[in-house]
């Protein structure tokens, strides 16, 4: 449907009624970003989380025919509340408000929804069960997408070596790409996390050890002083934008075969 390069029509906060009622001639297929506002470190601002996605989607949806919902910027980060600017709601908040905005479009056309989650693994038992909730009882396909998934060989194969989680190498290096002018390099530090302060994991996005497991901000607090966890300034935009790339390309594909 994007027949005038220079009018977007897939954003929904930007249509009428009556342009999504054409829409839904093309697709059926929404997406929603989803993030938190949480610290991020002493280099990067309090979005990250809503911006990374918020991007993706907006060049999923400028390729293919999809809709672009607005996000959803508030999520589930109590463990960061030892910084200031960080926003928290409950978990069972959290779903409710996520599931109602989904359901919501199913009533008016939407048949599948792909909800992009920029917070980086902390919301993700959240989101799959929303996305269960959608299917058994509101009739919706629906799915959740970790951007840290979406994006995964682009991560393991370009990146550093270097440990890294949160506001470290892969956030920094998006908002490179993205948003280099709310980045300060000159202000990121490296984190170390020691080995013996969380023995089941090696702490990493990729590590080895995918035992699930949950941090409170006291736990925080004490492991980082700045914010992040690991070392940010092995971070370039060249690599932020193979990220965020493959991230588009992925989803792109999910996009595609949904609508075909
Ligand atoms: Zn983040």
């Amino acid at each position: 449907m994007n027949d005038d390069a220079d009018e977007p029509t897939y954003r929904l906060a930007e249509l009428t009624w009556r342009e999504v009622e054409a829409a839904l001639e093309e697709t059926r297929t929404l997406l929603l970003p989803v993030g938190s506002v949480e610290q991020h470190g002493h280099h990067l601002p309090l979005g990250v989380d809503v911006q990374m996605p918020e991007a993706v989607a907006e060049r999923v949806a400028a390729r293919t025919d999809c809709l672009l919902a607005p996000a959803i910027p508030y999520g589930v980060s109590p463990h960061h509340t030892f910084k200031p600017g960080t926003f928290t709601v409950e978990s069972e908040t959290f779903q409710h408000y996520v599931r109602d905005v989904c359901a919501s479009a199913g009533e008016w056309g939407v048949e599948n929804v792909l909800l992009l989650n920029g917070h980086y693994l902390a919301q993700d038992p959240e989101l799959d069960v929303v996305v269960r909730t959608l299917r058994t009882e509101h009739d919706l396909r629906a799915f959740h997408v970790p951007l840290s998934d979406v994006w995964a060989e682009t991560a393991e194969e370009g990146r550093t070596g270097e440990p890294a989680f949160h506001a470290a190498e892969f956030e920094t290096s998006v908002l490179l790409a993205l948003r280099p002018d709310l980045v300060s390099m000159d202000e990121a530090v490296p984190v170390e996390v020691p080995d013996e302060s969380l023995p089941l994991t090696d702490y990493d996005a990729y590590g080895e050890n995918r035992v699930g497991w949950a941090l409170s901000a006291d736990d925080m607090a004490d492991l980082t002083h700045a914010g992040n966890l690991g070392d940010p300034r092995g971070a370039t935009a060249e690599f932020g934008e193979r990220l965020v790339e493959t991230a588009v390309s992925n989803v792109a594909t999910l996009v595609e075969a949904l609508d075909a």
